[in-house]
């Protein structure tokens, strides 16, 4: 009957379809199923953002289209926050732009800037959309693995000089999902070094700049010398604030590229609900305060689940951000057979590492998005069964 487009069959198989169908089966069966697959926040949203967006949404000056970049407000909260937490000074209105979620800007993206044919350079395991993206513009991927032995960080050195020469975009997510890790200057710098002799334009994606331990604070990439004639960063509310239903976010940086993404923007979508934009502005009001309040949270549980997996066998590294934990999987299993073995004996989902690319097989990553209670109990289910 209807035949798909090539754009859609040619996207990679969609490993985590397996994982759902038994979860199904398992949860058919009784089995009161503890879910550390997903990265989505299990906390709600902050009152006083609820509020504002309460409040925005009686008022009929918001009922009608939004701005396609952005309400200047907003961008405007985003310039102030640039300048307070990274010490970065943004032109509201040429290097801010307001997007309905990264994931949105990330896919439009390429649609900008990528050529038919054209490299990106994309990092794996690693976030889909970087992917998708690239393939809907027409793109071809050239997949940066990410080892333990190099940090997680991709290997630029490796990189074919004919892959380096048509490339048009790099894709960095640090601090990093699934894997946790993070980026410093002196990265960023050789970043910046290999982009100018390339002419590369960097997409760095600081979804996970507050969830951080130990007080350690991501830097902006945009903070290192030369990043903004280089590149821009991707932001969300939905992991800070834990507001992923609400779809907001923003890019920042060099505002060609800025100006690229709204050409996409301007003809696909017709901006944010300016209550959700408001609620925005209420968001970044108080980062550090509703920050500070979640670190607490996420710390013990991260402790939790650290202390526990490795009392079960497993090898952990404690992670500096994100809330996620990439952990190494025992030699006698494959990534997907671990992750069969947690769902179906302890009731335990998990995702397997190389559902986020190859490269990321041997891992599996467990999302800290459930109470302490759940997790107490998820390590004893695991402990039961031994691994
Ligand atoms: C969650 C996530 C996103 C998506 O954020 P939204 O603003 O909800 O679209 C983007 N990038 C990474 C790495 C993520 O983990």
């Amino acid at each position: 009957m209807f035949q798909l487009a090539e754009r859609i069959k040619q996207l990679p198989p969609y490993l985590f379809k397996a994982i759902d169908e038994k979860k199904k089966e398992v949860a058919a069966k009784g089995v009161d199923i503890i879910d550390l697959g997903i990265g989505d926040p299990d906390l709600p949203t902050p009152p006083r953002i609820i509020d504002a967006m309460i409040q925005a949404v009686r008022d009929p000056a918001n009922h009608h289209y939004p701005s396609y970049s952005g309400m200047e407000a907003f961008k405007v909260a985003i310039a102030k926050w640039y300048e307070k937490r990274f010490s970065v000074t943004l032109n509201p209105e040429s290097e801010v732009i307001a997007l309905i979620g990264a994931k949105e800007g990330i896919a439009n993206f390429s649609l900008a800037f990528l050529n038919p044919g054209d490299y990106a350079l994309i990092p794996a395991p690693g976030y889909p959309v970087y992917n998708s993206g690239t393939h809907f513009a027409g793109g071809r991927p050239h997949v940066l693995p990410l080892y333990k032995e190099n940090d997680f960080l991709p290997d630029l050195d490796s990189i074919p000089e004919e892959v380096a020469r048509n490339a048009t975009i790099l894709w960095l997510n640090y601090p990093n999902n699934p894997t946790a890790a993070v980026a410093d200057r002196h990265f960023f710098e050789q970043v910046i070094t290999f982009a100018n002799t390339h002419d590369i334009m960097v997409c760095n994606d600081l979804t996970y700049s507050e969830i951080t331990f130990d007080g350690y604070k991501p830097m902006s990439f945009l903070e290192a010398k030369g990043a903004i004639e280089r590149g821009i960063e991707f932001h969300s509310l939905s992991k800070t604030f834990n507001m992923t239903g609400w779809r907001i976010g923003f890019a920042v940086g060099n505002s060609e590229a800025i100006k690229g993404l709204g050409a996409i923007k301007s003809n696909i979508d017709s901006g944010i609900f300016q209550a959700i934009q408001i609620a925005g502005i209420e968001a970044l009001r108080a980062v550090e305060e509703s920050s500070e309040a979640m670190q607490k949270i996420y710390t013990k549980r991260r402790d939790i689940m650290v202390n526990g997996l490795r009392e079960c066998g497993f090898t952990v590294n404690p992670p500096k951000a994100t809330f996620y934990l990439w952990v190494a999987v025992p030699d006698s299993y494959s990534s997907v057979d671990l992750t069969a073995r947690l769902l179906e004996e302890a009731g335990v989902v998990v995702t397997p590492g190389n559902g986020f690319g190859d490269p990321g097989e041997g891992y599996i990553r467990l999302a800290l998005t459930k109470d302490e209670g759940r997790l107490v109990e998820a390590i004893e289910r695991i402990q039961n069964i031994g691994i």
